[in-house]
């Protein structure tokens, strides 16, 4: 299974957790931001409109408490964090054609392995201070450069 099949598999678990015949949920509690198991009914067998979390008290209906693996969750954003699925290659090529301007030694190194450094050195960037909005890619991975010293050998 890929990544993407694994995690819709999650939610499909969740939609159907049951402890003996009562129905829970894992949940997101909208205060805290806490998971917490929620019984899905009421013991008089309606559904339930009274989630409390035990992190933080917070008592809310259900809507309160976004499920933790929601239907579709697996599209979301925020699970693509695999980067390197996610990296566009052209911002690898910035990079290694920014190194190959600034360092001789780098410039003649092959090809492969600038790609491999460009990639690691793209990488922290990503992470870094220098990853800013206020200003093009080009720019900042230029000043990342500029002020991170990069040692490859
Ligand atoms: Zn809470």
């Amino acid at each position: 299974m890929n990544k993407k099949e694994l995690l819709r598999q999650q939610s499909n678990i969740a939609y159907n957790l049951f402890v003996g015949d009562d129905r829970v949920l894992l949940v997101d509690c909208g205060n805290c931001g806490a998971t917490s198991f929620q019984h899905y009914c009421t013991p008089e067998g309606e559904i339930s409109d009274n989630y409390v979390c035990p992190f933080c008290g917070f008592e809310g209906d259900p809507s309160d408490f976004p499920d933790h693996f929601y239907e579709g969750f697996e599209e979301s954003a925020e699970f693509q964090d695999n980067k390197e699925f996610e990296i566009d290659p052209y911002c690898i090529y910035v990079t290694l054609h920014l190194m190959d301007c600034s360092s001789e030694s780098f410039a003649q190194k092959a090809c492969d392995i600038r790609w491999n450094i460009a990639s690691e050195v793209y990488q922290k960037f990503i992470d870094s201070k220098y990853n800013v909005e206020t200003k093009s890619e080009y720019d900042c991975i230029e000043e990342f450069l500029t002020h991170e010293p990069i040692s490859y050998d």
